[in-house]
């Protein structure tokens, strides 16, 4: 018997087993991961961006997370000596109406505690020549990283504390018990007395299969990404994010400076027709059929309905593409979007049609489980950890 089994082998599931075997080091932890390596999903398919927590509600988890992470994390990289850059990131205005939310931006990076700067055009333009814009809010610690990275650095800590991980094991049931929970995989059925599930894109069936209803359901949104010709990779020096609309924060595609040199552009946020959909032609009937019948999913595209068909529209047309990024960065031309691999976010959705916000988690006497974990949920990964550790510990000690 186990005393602990983490199922998911991203960065939330190989954080909170790195810091479950520090935290009991005499115990036995088996980590089980669907894929052949870590990081195969959202944790290996992302910006890379360390993000400072601009946007999020002050006083939620996120907000909370993202600050304390964006410190962990670079100080995790220092120790494993994991490249990253404290590059920067500048939100640019295009307009008056821009201008407007600008302010309650900085407004809201006052609550979040965050140090910022508040910049005219004329000082944009000295920072960043090839960026157009009537004004920016510099943020001076967000950053960039490879997570795929960072992640396995977690994997190899957690195996040199004596934890076993084991690839190409998809668990597909799992009964909790008064003593023990059982954990059935596509090779055996292993007896844990504690389990942690981070599984990112599947996390609600995992919880439907402890006889949970989690509440929700998981809608995987495709981010789709170009990456700009070499010649372009010194064309800015920070991250450029437009200023987003309050009511869709996480839309408006990006120019994002990865840690191997290159510039991206994007992410834009289409609905993939299978949870794993990383092309445009990937379709699962299963999750076809799951997402169709769901009442909140249906509510969400129709109240979305615009900005959907907008993001649809230039998922199908680089032109589309181009303009939007263009508004901010005018000399860039079709020619120079090259193809890059999408990501696809697990997106919680509830029964009433509501995107659910902060990061989420569903507990039974013997289970932590992560419901909804977006973005910054690779930055938070460290703090989501700790507070994972924090929970397993208390039903430990309510068993003792
Ligand atoms: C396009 C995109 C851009 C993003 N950009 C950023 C960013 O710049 N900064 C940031 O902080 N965050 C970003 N995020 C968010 C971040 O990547 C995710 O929130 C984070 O990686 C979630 O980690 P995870 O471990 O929960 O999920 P995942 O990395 O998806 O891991 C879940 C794991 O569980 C495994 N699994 C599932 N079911 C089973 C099963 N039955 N048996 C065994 N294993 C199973 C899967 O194979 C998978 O490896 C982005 C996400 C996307 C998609």
């Amino acid at each position: 018997m186990y005393d602990f089994i983490i199922i998911g082998g991203g960065i939330l599931g190989m954080s909170t087993a790195m810091q479950l075997k520090r935290a009991y080091p005499e115990k036995r932890m088996l980590l089980l991961e669907k894929e052949q390596g870590p990081a195969r999903h959202q944790s290996g398919h992302n910006s890379g961006v360390i993000h400072a927590g601009v946007y999020y509600t002050p006083g939620s988890l996120k907000a909370q997370f993202c600050l304390e992470g964006n410190r962990a994390t670079k100080a995790f990289c220092d120790e494993h000596a994991i490249p990253y850059e404290s590059c920067g990131k500048l939100l640019v205005a295009t307009n008056p109406l821009e201008v407007e939310r600008m302010q309650a931006l900085w407004d809201r990076t006052a609550a979040n505690g965050l140090e910022r700067e508040w910049l005219s055009a004329e000082q944009l333009a000295e920072r960043e020549p090839n960026i157009a814009g009537v004004g920016a809010i510099f943020v001076p610690s967000s950053g960039i990283v490879d997570y795929s990275l960072v992640t396995q650095a977690m994997a190899e800590e957690f195996e040199r504390q004596g934890g076993v991980i084991r690839y190409g094991e998809a668990v597909s049931s799992l009964e909790e018990r008064r003593q023990e929970v059982l954990v059935t995989t596509s090779s055996e059925t292993h007896s844990t007395r504690y389990l942690v599930t981070c599984a990112g894109l599947m996390a609600d069936r995992i919880i439907r299969m402890l006889g949970q209803a989690p509440g929700f359901t998981i809608c995987p949104f495709r981010g789709e990404y170009y990456r700009l010709a070499d010649q372009h990779s010194q064309i800015v020096n920070h991250l450029i994010y437009p200023i987003p609309d309050p009511s869709m924060p996480f839309l408006g595609v990006h120019l994002t400076r990865m840690i191997d040199g290159s510039v991206t552009v994007g992410p834009n946020a289409v609905l993939a027709l299978a949870r794993e959909g990383y092309r445009r032609r990937d379709v699962s009937p299963r999750d076809l059929a799951g997402m169709v019948t769901h009442p909140g999913l249906l509510k969400v595209l129709w109240r979305h309905l615009k900005p959907g068909m907008h993001e649809m529209k230039n998922s199908l047309s680089r032109r589309g593409y181009l303009d939007e990024v263009r508004r901010y960065c005018p000399s860039l031309e079709l020619e120079d979007l090259e193809p890059w691999p999408a990501g696809v976010r697990a997106q919680a959705v509830s029964r009433d049609g509501k995107l659910v916000d902060d990061f989420l988690f569903v507990n039974t006497p013997r289970t932590v489980n992560v419901g909804n974990a977006p973005s910054p949920a690779a930055t938070s990964a460290i703090p989501i950890g700790a507070h994972i550790v924090g929970k397993v510990r208390e039903q430990v000690e309510r068993q003792v």
